[in-house]
C-alpha cells in the first residue's frame, strides 16, 4: 500500500481517536499500518518478475519516491493550511515508518527487523487475495483522495 494513504489513515486517526495525546498518536499510526496493509490492496508485488536485484531496487525508489513526494507535497499543504502539528506529523510518520524501514533495508541488503519484519511481511494480505493492480491503485487513489480531502478542508 501506497505511504500516500498510509499517512492520511494514521494522521486521520489520530484526529479522530486521539487529538489531544501525541504518543498515542504515534503509536496508533504505527499500528494502522499493519491493519491497513492487511487488507488487499493490488499492489503487493511480486519480486520474482523482476530480472535482479538492481531493477528490484530502481522500481523501489522510483515508486517510493514519487509516492514519498507525493505525501511530503500534501503534508506541506496540510501545513500551509492548518499550521505545524507534531501530532499530525508523529501520526503520519507512525504510519509510513514499516515501510521506510522495510525499504531502508531492501537498500541496505541486510534484515535487522527480526519479527517485526516478518510480521509486516504477513500481516501484508494475510488471505493472499489478488486484486488486478489497475483495482488496487484505483481503490488507493479514491480512498487516498477521500481522506486527504477531508484533512485538508475539514481537520
Ligand atoms: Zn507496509
Amino acid at each position: 500500500m501506497y505511504v500516500t494513504l498510509h499517512g492520511a489513515i494514521g494522521a486521520s486517526l489520530a484526529l479522530a481517536v486521539v487529538p489531544e495525546n501525541i504518543p498515542a498518536a504515534f503509536f496508533l499510526g504505527w499500528a494502522s499500518h499493519y491493519l491497513a496493509d492487511a487488507i488487499p490492496h493490488g499492489d503487493e508485488f511480486d519480486e520474482s518478475r523482476l530480472p535482479n536485484r538492481q531493477a528490484y531496487l530502481k522500481r523501489m525508489l522510483r515508486w517510493g519516491g514519487g509516492d514519498l513526494a507525493l505525501l511530503t507535497m500534501l503534508a506541506g499543504i496540510w501545513v500551509w493550511l492548518h499550521g505545524w502539528s507534531w501530532l499530525v506529523f508523529l501520526a503520519a510518520f507512525g504510519a509510513i515508518l514499516p515501510d521506510l524501514l522495510w525499504g531502508f533495508e531492501a537498500l541496505i541488503n541486510r534484515k535487522f527487523l527480526g519479527p517485526l519484519g516478518k510480521f509486516h511481511s504477513w500481516i501484508h494480505n494475510p488471505l493472499d487475495i489478488r486484486l488486478p493492480l489497475w483495482f488496487g491503485l484505483a481503490f488507493q487513489a479514491v480512498a487516498a483522495a477521500l481522506l486527504w480531502g477531508r484533512l485538508l478542508w475539514l481537520a
